[in-house]
């Protein structure tokens, strides 16, 4: 098969080391790729808005399947508009890709199914919503409905820091995302991520992670768009992944299906394990990055006949395959990051550090100047382990870590931590 991935992140790279290792993949082509991808694909220029462009360039190129990495190609519609021109696409249409693209819509969806989830109210008015922040108290959640890049949700401690953040959203700190907000219950619990596929009737479940969004040792420090990622998650035992699939999951498929807006793709629920049980705080209509780059490391099956039984519809003939070992990634980012960050610093050691046993480093945000790698974002390498154990796998990323040679990056040193002490 020719494949066509879309995408420029470390999430991608892992889907691209991954595909690579399947007999059926004959040509992979990227765009907008990034230098680790470039070890596996050809890196080609295709404005990715351009949905035409994105068409002329399959045809051109006898794709046989696109796979969409990041969200926003897939809120925009691309998957509808590659079936209309009968292209395969991975990945939701633009009325599922809503789960994602509006969370006032997942949340409708989980009241129309009975999913649990937090408590919430959607406003368009910010005189409205203050007032019911002011109702309700803190500690209180408000949320840019629509793709906010991570940055659209406040966990607010007290109801004027709450306000504060209606009113920002609504001064459009956010831009179109704010136009409307979900404020909703704070729950409290572990969180965990779950992954599924769907084909618009059958799901099957992949497997689970837990991430670390904030970017200092201790989750303290402001959010990022993830610092570390491992899987399994040790807290999602197998009756609450029954629980999941039966109360989230399966719910979640059957009422898109019965809105005429059938799922298809990859289902990542963002949870919270209260004292109830699991409960729904977002969804995601993509693999999480960096969560695809452990969940890829960890999986026996071919990514590609996963992709193509579900663009088949045919899940309920297919059991995917994990191994038992886990997996960690520790996220190299630019000192600064989440703030301002310098680029262009070189970067060495990868060779070294992919020669330890079970590691393989990811790029996100990295280039090629002058013949040299040096780092072109915030979040840069993703330094990842495979091993037997949580602790193992650890103990592997950082001593991979250890090797690489950048003096301008830096990393959190507890990624895994609270499970590997399990
Ligand atoms: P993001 O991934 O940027 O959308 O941020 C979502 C994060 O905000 C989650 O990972 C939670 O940590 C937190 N969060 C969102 N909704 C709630 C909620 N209802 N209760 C508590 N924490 C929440």
């Amino acid at each position: 098969m020719n494949i066509f991935l879309i995408g420029s992140g470390g999430r991608e790279h892992a889907l691209a080391w991954k595909m690579v290792q399947s007999p059926r993949l004959a040509q992979l082509y990227a765009t907008p790729g990034n230098p680790g991808i470039a070890k596996h694909a050809e890196i080609v220029a295709v404005d990715v808005a351009d949905h035409d462009a994105v068409v002329a360039f399959c045809h051109r190129h006898a794709i046989d399947l696109v796979a969409v990495g990041p969200e926003a190609p897939l809120v925009a519609g691309l998957a509808d508009d590659l079936a209309a021109a009968g292209i395969a696409a991975f990945g939701p249409g633009r009325e599922a890709a809503k789960l994602e693209g509006s969370k006032g819509y997942a949340k409708d969806l989980c009241t129309e199914a009975g999913i649990p989830t937090a408590r919430y109210r959607r406003f368009t008015d910010a005189a409205a919503a203050v007032a019911h922040v002011r109702a309700e108290g803190a500690p209180i959640v408000v949320k840019a409905d629509g793709l906010a890049a991570g940055k659209g949700v406040t966990v607010a401690a007290s109801v004027d820091e709450a306000a504060a953040a209606v009113e920002a959203c609504f001064a459009g700190a956010h831009g179109a995302a704010g136009a409307a907000v979900v404020i909703e219950e704070c729950l409290t619990g572990e969180e965990a991520s779950f992954f599924a596929l769907a084909d618009g009737t059958h799901v099957v479940p992949l497997a689970t992670a837990q991430d670390h969004k904030r970017v200092g040792d201790g989750d303290t420090g402001p959010n990022t768009g993830g610092m570390g990622a491992y899987s399994p998650a040790p807290a999602m035992t197998d009756a609450l992944i029954e629980r999941t699939m039966a109360e989230i999951i399966r719910p979640t498929v059957e009422t898109m299906a019965k809105r005429g807006a059938p799922y298809r793709g990859v289902l990542y629920a963002g949870l919270m394990i209260t004292a109830e049980g699991p409960k729904l705080i977002e969804y995601n209509v993509r693999f999480g990055d960096p969560e695809a780059q452990v969940l890829m490391m960890r999986l026996d099956s071919d990514i590609i006949d996963l992709m193509t039984a579900t663009l088949g519809e045919r899940l309920d003939a297919v059991t995917p395959m994990w191994s038992a070992d886990a997996a960690l990634t520790v996220v190299m980012a630019a000192k600064g990051y989440p703030g301002a960050y310098a680029k262009g610093a070189p970067i060495g050691g990868i060779d070294k550090a992919e020669a330890l046993p079970g590691v393989v480093v990811f790029q996100a945000g990295t280039a090629v100047k002058d013949g040299v790698l040096v780092s072109a974002g915030g979040r840069v390498l993703n330094v990842t382990a495979r091993a037997p154990t949580i602790g193992e796998a650890q103990a592997r990323a950082y001593a991979a870590v250890g090797l690489i040679d950048w003096p301008d990056g830096f990393c959190r040193r507890d990624i895994g931590a609270r499970a590997a002490g399990r």
